[in-house]
């Protein structure tokens, strides 16, 4: 058997989109088909994305998501994107658009999925956002790797 290579101690959560966004999509049409949509009021802009680990505000408007709309462009640095990249692939998914970050206060890199496009007869445009992913340097599984590790030293001197 092959030793299996160690991965770099750097994992990607995805995280509960109502629970850190103020709103998940903008649509300015005052046309929707369904009843159950929200109206035009209560889709607010600025969207707020308060950070999953320190609650930093980060706030972004309507021109944000529409100049990164099919735009390939990462503020992050390549070993994080590529991450982030590799944690979409193997959950199978597809990428779409994307706005990612550095938290300005703590500086967890974060990753903003969403479609966008015209909507409604003025063609206004919209967006939706389906994911938000964070990267997390693995300090959880360094703890849990020290418990087991306290573990096993507690179980050698049993044994003694
Ligand atoms: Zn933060």
């Amino acid at each position: 058997m092959g030793q299996r290579k160690k991965r770099k101690t750097m994992s990607i959560k995805r995280i509960n989109i109502n629970r850190f966004l103020t709103t998940t999509f903008y649509d300015p049409s005052p046309h929707r088909l369904s009843n159950e949509s929200k109206p035009v009021s209560e889709r607010t802009l600025p969207l707020i994305y308060s950070c999953e680990k320190c609650g930093c505000n980060v706030s972004f408007k309507t021109e944000d998501f529409r100049k990164h709309n099919e735009f390939n462009y990462t503020n992050l640095q390549l070993e994080d994107k590529k991450e982030i990249d590799s944690a979409l692939r193997a959950n199978a998914i597809k990428r779409e658009s994307f706005i990612d970050f550095y938290c300005p206060n703590c500086k967890q890199a974060t990753t903003i999925l969403f479609t966008g496009g015209p909507s409604g007869y003025w063609g206004q445009f919209a967006f939706n956002i389906s994911h938000v992913f964070v990267s997390k340097s693995d300090s959880s599984k360094g703890k849990v790797n020290l418990i087991k590790k306290i573990k096993r030293i507690l179980k050698e001197q049993k044994i003694r």
